[in-house]
Protein backbone atom coordinates (compact mmCIF):
# COMPACT_ATOMS: atom_id res chain seq x y z
CA UNK A 1 0.00 0.00 0.00
CA UNK A 2 2.60 2.49 0.78
CA UNK A 3 4.38 2.10 -2.49
CA UNK A 4 1.33 2.08 -4.22
CA UNK A 5 0.09 5.65 -3.06
CA UNK A 6 2.41 7.89 -4.36
CA UNK A 7 1.68 6.60 -7.96
CA UNK A 8 -2.22 6.91 -7.85
CA UNK A 9 -1.12 10.59 -6.41
CA UNK A 10 0.62 11.05 -9.21
CA UNK A 11 -2.03 9.98 -11.64
CA UNK A 12 -4.45 12.07 -10.17
CA UNK A 13 -2.16 15.04 -10.49
CA UNK A 14 -2.22 15.01 -14.02
CA UNK A 15 -3.73 18.04 -15.33
CA UNK A 16 -2.58 17.98 -19.04
CA UNK A 17 -5.25 19.11 -21.18
CA UNK A 18 -7.39 16.24 -22.90
CA UNK A 19 -6.40 16.83 -26.42
CA UNK A 20 -2.25 16.48 -25.95
CA UNK A 21 -3.22 13.09 -24.04
CA UNK A 22 -5.50 12.10 -27.28
CA UNK A 23 -2.40 13.57 -29.61
CA UNK A 24 -0.27 11.00 -27.37
CA UNK A 25 -2.67 7.89 -27.60
CA UNK A 26 -2.96 8.87 -31.67
CA UNK A 27 0.87 8.58 -31.93
CA UNK A 28 0.84 5.27 -29.82
CA UNK A 29 -1.38 3.27 -32.23
CA UNK A 30 0.02 4.98 -35.10
CA UNK A 31 3.45 3.63 -34.22
CA UNK A 32 2.08 0.11 -32.81
CA UNK A 33 0.54 -0.08 -36.52
CA UNK A 34 3.39 0.89 -38.01
CA UNK A 35 5.48 -2.09 -36.36
CA UNK A 36 2.86 -4.62 -36.94
CA UNK A 37 3.04 -3.96 -40.88
CA UNK A 38 6.96 -4.01 -40.75
CA UNK A 39 6.93 -7.19 -38.80
CA UNK A 40 3.99 -8.59 -41.04
CA UNK A 41 6.14 -7.75 -43.92
CA UNK A 42 9.31 -9.63 -42.96
CA UNK A 43 6.97 -13.05 -42.15
CA UNK A 44 6.01 -12.66 -45.64
CA UNK A 45 9.32 -12.55 -46.62
CA UNK A 46 10.40 -15.25 -44.80
CA UNK A 47 7.42 -17.15 -46.44
CA UNK A 48 7.04 -16.26 -49.74
CA UNK A 49 10.22 -17.45 -50.95
CA UNK A 50 8.76 -18.97 -54.35
CA UNK A 51 10.53 -22.03 -53.67
CA UNK A 52 7.84 -25.02 -54.14
CA UNK A 53 8.55 -28.63 -54.61
CA UNK A 54 6.50 -31.82 -55.13
CA UNK A 55 7.36 -35.71 -55.39
CA UNK A 56 4.60 -38.65 -55.60
CA UNK A 57 4.97 -42.21 -55.79
CA UNK A 58 2.42 -44.91 -57.43
CA UNK A 59 3.75 -48.08 -55.51
CA UNK A 60 6.85 -49.89 -54.83
CA UNK A 61 7.28 -53.48 -55.56
CA UNK A 62 8.90 -54.70 -59.11
CA UNK A 63 8.85 -54.95 -62.12
CA UNK A 64 7.41 -53.26 -65.59
CA UNK A 65 8.56 -56.80 -66.80
CA UNK A 66 5.78 -57.89 -65.55
CA UNK A 67 3.52 -55.62 -67.17
CA UNK A 68 2.43 -55.09 -70.72
CA UNK A 69 4.02 -52.18 -72.72
CA UNK A 70 0.27 -50.82 -72.93
CA UNK A 71 0.15 -51.25 -68.63
CA UNK A 72 3.57 -49.64 -68.29
CA UNK A 73 2.64 -46.18 -71.21
CA UNK A 74 -0.41 -45.83 -69.00
CA UNK A 75 0.98 -45.84 -65.81
CA UNK A 76 3.80 -43.57 -66.82
CA UNK A 77 1.56 -41.23 -68.51
CA UNK A 78 -0.83 -41.24 -65.24
CA UNK A 79 2.42 -40.29 -63.16
CA UNK A 80 2.91 -37.26 -65.74
CA UNK A 81 -0.88 -36.42 -65.52
CA UNK A 82 -0.53 -36.23 -61.64
CA UNK A 83 2.66 -34.35 -61.46
CA UNK A 84 1.44 -32.00 -63.75
CA UNK A 85 -2.04 -31.56 -61.63
CA UNK A 86 0.67 -31.06 -58.37
CA UNK A 87 2.70 -28.69 -59.93
CA UNK A 88 0.12 -26.01 -61.67
CA UNK A 89 -1.32 -25.71 -57.89
CA UNK A 90 1.92 -25.08 -56.34
CA UNK A 91 3.31 -22.75 -59.74
CA UNK A 92 -0.06 -20.75 -59.30
CA UNK A 93 0.93 -20.33 -55.40
CA UNK A 94 -2.03 -22.55 -54.33
CA UNK A 95 -1.37 -24.75 -51.09
CA UNK A 96 0.80 -27.72 -50.44
CA UNK A 97 -2.44 -29.28 -48.81
CA UNK A 98 -4.94 -28.83 -51.91
CA UNK A 99 -1.93 -30.11 -53.82
CA UNK A 100 -1.24 -33.22 -52.34
CA UNK A 101 -5.29 -33.79 -51.85
CA UNK A 102 -5.82 -33.02 -56.42
CA UNK A 103 -2.45 -35.33 -56.94
CA UNK A 104 -4.10 -38.30 -54.74
CA UNK A 105 -7.71 -37.80 -56.34
CA UNK A 106 -6.22 -37.97 -59.43
CA UNK A 107 -4.23 -41.17 -58.71
CA UNK A 108 -7.27 -42.99 -56.63
CA UNK A 109 -9.37 -42.38 -60.42
CA UNK A 110 -6.84 -44.46 -62.21
CA UNK A 111 -7.46 -47.58 -62.61
CA UNK A 112 -3.72 -48.76 -62.83
CA UNK A 113 -2.96 -48.08 -58.62
CA UNK A 114 -3.99 -49.83 -56.12
CA UNK A 115 -5.89 -46.64 -54.69
CA UNK A 116 -9.57 -45.69 -55.10
CA UNK A 117 -10.70 -47.75 -58.54
CA UNK A 118 -8.13 -50.54 -58.87
CA UNK A 119 -7.61 -50.92 -55.15
CA UNK A 120 -6.92 -54.63 -54.96
CA UNK A 121 -8.95 -57.67 -53.34
CA UNK A 122 -9.10 -58.57 -49.64
CA UNK A 123 -9.51 -61.97 -48.29
CA UNK A 124 -13.74 -61.72 -48.86
CA UNK A 125 -13.31 -60.42 -52.59
CA UNK A 126 -14.11 -56.82 -51.58
CA UNK A 127 -12.31 -53.72 -51.32
CA UNK A 128 -11.49 -51.93 -47.79
CA UNK A 129 -9.40 -48.61 -48.33
CA UNK A 130 -7.17 -46.63 -46.49
CA UNK A 131 -5.84 -42.72 -46.82
CA UNK A 132 -4.67 -39.88 -44.72
CA UNK A 133 -3.71 -36.35 -44.85
CA UNK A 134 -1.01 -34.50 -42.82
CA UNK A 135 -0.71 -30.30 -42.73
CA UNK A 136 2.65 -29.99 -41.83
CA UNK A 137 1.70 -26.08 -40.44
CA UNK A 138 0.28 -27.21 -37.12
CA UNK A 139 0.65 -31.07 -37.60
CA UNK A 140 -3.43 -31.65 -37.87
CA UNK A 141 -4.14 -34.52 -39.53
CA UNK A 142 -7.43 -37.05 -41.18
CA UNK A 143 -7.49 -40.43 -42.14
CA UNK A 144 -9.95 -43.10 -42.69
CA UNK A 145 -9.95 -47.22 -42.97
CA UNK A 146 -11.58 -49.82 -44.12
CA UNK A 147 -13.84 -47.65 -46.11
CA UNK A 148 -15.52 -49.34 -48.88
CA UNK A 149 -17.97 -47.48 -50.95
CA UNK A 150 -16.23 -43.88 -50.50
CA UNK A 151 -14.73 -42.96 -54.22
CA UNK A 152 -12.04 -40.73 -53.12
CA UNK A 153 -10.20 -41.68 -49.24
CA UNK A 154 -8.39 -38.86 -49.26
CA UNK A 155 -10.90 -36.18 -49.55
CA UNK A 156 -12.59 -37.75 -46.84
CA UNK A 157 -9.75 -38.15 -45.26
CA UNK A 158 -9.24 -34.04 -45.41
CA UNK A 159 -12.34 -33.82 -44.28
CA UNK A 160 -12.00 -35.75 -41.19
CA UNK A 161 -9.19 -33.57 -40.68
CA UNK A 162 -11.42 -30.09 -41.22
CA UNK A 163 -14.85 -31.04 -40.05
CA UNK A 164 -14.29 -33.27 -37.25
CA UNK A 165 -11.85 -33.06 -34.31
CA UNK A 166 -11.03 -36.58 -34.41
CA UNK A 167 -8.06 -37.38 -36.71
CA UNK A 168 -8.88 -41.40 -37.49
CA UNK A 169 -12.46 -42.76 -38.68
CA UNK A 170 -12.61 -46.46 -39.52
CA UNK A 171 -15.41 -48.62 -41.47
CA UNK A 172 -19.03 -47.89 -40.86
CA UNK A 173 -18.66 -44.99 -38.85
CA UNK A 174 -16.46 -43.60 -41.43
CA UNK A 175 -19.25 -44.22 -44.31
CA UNK A 176 -21.72 -42.75 -41.84
CA UNK A 177 -19.80 -39.31 -41.68
CA UNK A 178 -19.12 -39.63 -45.94
CA UNK A 179 -23.15 -39.67 -45.84
CA UNK A 180 -23.62 -36.90 -44.04
CA UNK A 181 -21.11 -34.37 -46.02
CA UNK A 182 -22.77 -35.90 -49.68
CA UNK A 183 -19.31 -36.60 -51.20
CA UNK A 184 -19.59 -39.04 -54.01
CA UNK A 185 -20.56 -42.60 -52.70
CA UNK A 186 -20.16 -45.95 -55.25
CA UNK A 187 -20.67 -49.78 -55.37
CA UNK A 188 -18.33 -51.87 -53.53
CA UNK A 189 -17.71 -53.26 -57.22
CA UNK A 190 -16.71 -50.05 -58.34
CA UNK A 191 -12.93 -50.40 -57.47
CA UNK A 192 -12.98 -53.64 -59.38
CA UNK A 193 -9.91 -54.24 -62.15
CA UNK A 194 -9.40 -57.44 -64.24
CA UNK A 195 -5.81 -57.37 -63.37
CA UNK A 196 -6.39 -57.12 -59.35
CA UNK A 197 -8.97 -59.99 -59.82
CA UNK A 198 -6.09 -61.66 -61.73
CA UNK A 199 -3.53 -61.25 -59.08
CA UNK A 200 -5.99 -61.92 -55.92
CA UNK A 201 -6.76 -65.12 -58.13
CA UNK A 202 -3.08 -65.47 -58.33
CA UNK A 203 -2.63 -65.29 -54.94
CA UNK A 204 -5.33 -67.77 -53.97
CA UNK A 205 -3.38 -70.52 -56.35
CA UNK A 206 0.00 -69.67 -54.74
CA UNK A 207 -1.59 -70.38 -51.24
CA UNK A 208 -3.19 -73.40 -52.41
CA UNK A 209 0.52 -74.75 -53.28
CA UNK A 210 1.65 -73.75 -50.00
CA UNK A 211 -0.48 -75.94 -48.27
CA UNK A 212 -3.23 -72.86 -47.62
CA UNK A 213 -0.64 -70.73 -45.10
CA UNK A 214 -1.11 -67.35 -44.86
CA UNK A 215 2.08 -67.20 -46.37
CA UNK A 216 3.85 -63.88 -45.64
CA UNK A 217 3.53 -60.53 -48.27
CA UNK A 218 6.49 -60.32 -48.29
CA UNK A 219 7.53 -63.44 -49.74
CA UNK A 220 4.87 -63.61 -52.15
CA UNK A 221 5.64 -60.02 -53.74
CA UNK A 222 9.52 -61.31 -53.83
CA UNK A 223 8.74 -64.31 -55.56
CA UNK A 224 6.25 -63.27 -57.93
CA UNK A 225 7.72 -59.74 -58.25
CA UNK A 226 3.97 -58.12 -57.77
CA UNK A 227 3.68 -54.82 -57.50
CA UNK A 228 2.17 -52.93 -54.69
CA UNK A 229 0.55 -49.86 -56.40
CA UNK A 230 -0.50 -47.93 -53.38
CA UNK A 231 -0.42 -43.75 -54.24
CA UNK A 232 1.20 -40.72 -52.22
CA UNK A 233 1.92 -37.37 -52.85
CA UNK A 234 4.10 -35.01 -50.45
CA UNK A 235 4.54 -31.10 -51.29
CA UNK A 236 6.01 -27.92 -49.75
CA UNK A 237 4.12 -24.65 -50.85
CA UNK A 238 5.91 -21.30 -51.49
CA UNK A 239 4.53 -19.95 -48.46
CA UNK A 240 6.69 -22.43 -46.54
CA UNK A 241 4.05 -25.22 -45.84
CA UNK A 242 4.33 -28.64 -46.09
CA UNK A 243 1.91 -31.74 -46.24
CA UNK A 244 1.41 -34.86 -46.93
CA UNK A 245 -0.83 -38.03 -48.07
CA UNK A 246 -1.41 -41.01 -49.12
CA UNK A 247 -4.18 -43.56 -50.19
CA UNK A 248 -4.13 -47.35 -50.99
CA UNK A 249 -6.10 -50.36 -50.86
CA UNK A 250 -3.87 -52.25 -49.01
CA UNK A 251 -2.23 -55.60 -49.85
CA UNK A 252 -3.78 -58.40 -51.79
CA UNK A 253 -5.79 -61.00 -49.58
CA UNK A 254 -5.41 -58.72 -46.88
CA UNK A 255 -7.72 -60.29 -43.93
CA UNK A 256 -11.13 -58.61 -43.32
CA UNK A 257 -10.62 -55.69 -41.31
CA UNK A 258 -6.52 -54.98 -41.49
CA UNK A 259 -5.35 -51.95 -42.05
CA UNK A 260 -1.91 -51.10 -42.59
CA UNK A 261 0.71 -48.40 -42.65
CA UNK A 262 -1.31 -45.63 -44.85
CA UNK A 263 -3.95 -44.24 -42.82
CA UNK A 264 -1.27 -44.16 -39.70
CA UNK A 265 0.07 -40.74 -39.43
CA UNK A 266 4.11 -41.20 -38.03
CA UNK A 267 3.68 -45.00 -40.11
CA UNK A 268 2.58 -44.00 -43.74
CA UNK A 269 2.37 -40.42 -43.96
CA UNK A 270 3.72 -37.18 -41.60
CA UNK A 271 4.35 -33.87 -41.93
CA UNK A 272 5.96 -31.18 -40.09
CA UNK A 273 6.69 -27.78 -41.41
CA UNK A 274 10.03 -27.63 -38.92
CA UNK A 275 11.36 -31.20 -40.70
CA UNK A 276 10.22 -32.64 -43.55
CA UNK A 277 6.53 -34.09 -45.24
CA UNK A 278 7.08 -37.88 -46.00
CA UNK A 279 4.78 -40.84 -47.84
CA UNK A 280 5.12 -44.87 -47.62
CA UNK A 281 4.72 -47.61 -49.60
CA UNK A 282 5.06 -51.01 -48.93
CA UNK A 283 4.60 -53.60 -46.33
CA UNK A 284 2.35 -51.79 -44.04
CA UNK A 285 3.22 -54.07 -41.07
CA UNK A 286 6.68 -53.06 -41.02
CA UNK A 287 6.02 -49.86 -41.47
CA UNK A 288 3.98 -49.44 -38.88
CA UNK A 289 5.98 -51.76 -36.38
CA UNK A 290 9.31 -48.84 -37.07
CA UNK A 291 7.01 -45.52 -37.49
CA UNK A 292 8.90 -44.92 -40.73
CA UNK A 293 6.90 -41.51 -41.53
CA UNK A 294 7.82 -40.26 -37.69
CA UNK A 295 10.95 -41.84 -38.10
CA UNK A 296 12.09 -39.69 -41.27
CA UNK A 297 11.30 -36.47 -39.69
CA UNK A 298 12.88 -37.35 -36.02
CA UNK A 299 16.13 -38.05 -37.77
CA UNK A 300 16.12 -34.86 -39.13
CA UNK A 301 14.65 -32.59 -36.01
CA UNK A 302 17.09 -34.02 -33.60
CA UNK A 303 19.95 -35.69 -35.24
CA UNK A 304 20.25 -32.92 -37.92
CA UNK A 305 20.36 -35.83 -40.94
CA UNK A 306 19.46 -34.55 -44.51
CA UNK A 307 15.88 -36.32 -46.12
CA UNK A 308 18.75 -38.60 -48.05
CA UNK A 309 20.38 -39.84 -45.14
CA UNK A 310 17.41 -40.20 -43.19
CA UNK A 311 15.36 -42.11 -45.44
CA UNK A 312 18.37 -44.21 -47.07
CA UNK A 313 19.13 -45.09 -43.65
CA UNK A 314 15.63 -46.47 -42.30
CA UNK A 315 15.30 -48.16 -45.82
CA UNK A 316 18.88 -50.16 -45.41
CA UNK A 317 19.06 -50.14 -41.72
CA UNK A 318 15.77 -50.40 -40.36
CA UNK A 319 13.16 -52.23 -42.88
CA UNK A 320 14.14 -55.44 -44.38
CA UNK A 321 15.05 -55.56 -48.18
CA UNK A 322 11.98 -55.85 -50.14
CA UNK A 323 9.76 -53.82 -47.77
CA UNK A 324 9.18 -50.76 -49.87
CA UNK A 325 9.61 -47.20 -50.50
CA UNK A 326 9.34 -43.90 -49.03
CA UNK A 327 9.41 -40.44 -50.56
CA UNK A 328 9.98 -37.24 -48.64
CA UNK A 329 10.71 -33.44 -49.36
CA UNK A 330 12.00 -31.28 -46.58
CA UNK A 331 10.96 -27.65 -45.25
CA UNK A 332 13.92 -26.26 -48.38
CA UNK A 333 12.44 -28.28 -50.74
CA UNK A 334 14.96 -31.06 -51.23
CA UNK A 335 13.31 -34.02 -52.41
CA UNK A 336 14.39 -37.45 -51.68
CA UNK A 337 12.44 -40.83 -53.45
CA UNK A 338 13.94 -43.93 -51.83
CA UNK A 339 13.01 -47.52 -52.00
CA UNK A 340 14.47 -51.60 -51.18
CA UNK A 341 12.35 -53.02 -53.38
CA UNK A 342 12.83 -54.04 -57.27
CA UNK A 343 11.23 -50.53 -57.82
CA UNK A 344 9.06 -47.59 -57.76
CA UNK A 345 6.88 -45.46 -59.75
CA UNK A 346 8.09 -41.96 -58.80
CA UNK A 347 8.08 -38.50 -59.93
CA UNK A 348 8.71 -34.87 -59.07
CA UNK A 349 9.22 -31.52 -59.57
CA UNK A 350 10.38 -27.91 -58.07
CA UNK A 351 10.61 -24.24 -58.46
CA UNK A 352 14.58 -24.91 -59.45
CA UNK A 353 12.79 -26.58 -63.05
CA UNK A 354 13.09 -29.94 -62.26
CA UNK A 355 10.86 -32.39 -63.61
CA UNK A 356 11.01 -36.29 -63.63
CA UNK A 357 8.43 -39.61 -63.95
CA UNK A 358 10.11 -42.76 -63.18
CA UNK A 359 8.32 -45.39 -63.29
CA UNK A 360 9.87 -48.96 -61.56
CA UNK A 361 13.24 -48.97 -63.55
CA UNK A 362 15.10 -51.29 -62.14
CA UNK A 363 18.27 -49.88 -59.36
N1 LIG B 1 1.47 -49.83 -47.37
C1 LIG B 1 0.23 -50.32 -47.91
C2 LIG B 1 -0.41 -51.21 -46.88
O1 LIG B 1 0.27 -51.95 -46.24
C3 LIG B 1 0.40 -51.10 -49.16
C4 LIG B 1 1.25 -50.45 -50.19
O2 LIG B 1 1.95 -49.51 -49.94
O3 LIG B 1 1.22 -50.90 -51.32
O4 LIG B 1 -1.61 -51.20 -46.78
Amino acid sequence: MMSLAPNIARCGSDHRPQVLVKLRHLISLLILVWGFTFLGNITMAQNVSGTWAISIHGGAGTSPGNFSDEANAARHAAMQAALDIGQKILVDGGTSLDAVEAVIRFLEDEPQFNAGKGAVFNAQGRHELDASIMDGRDKSGGAVAGVTIVKNPISLARLVMTETRHVLLTGDGAEEFARSLHIDLVDNTYFDTPSTLKRWDEFLEGQKKDGGKDNEQAALMLDTGSYFGTVGCVALDSSGNLAAGTSTGGMTNKKFGRVGDSPILGAGTYADNESCAVSCTGIGEEFIRNSVAFDVSARMKYQGASVEQAVTDILENQLRPGDGGIIAVDKNGRVFMGFNTGGMARAMADSTGKSEVIWVEEK
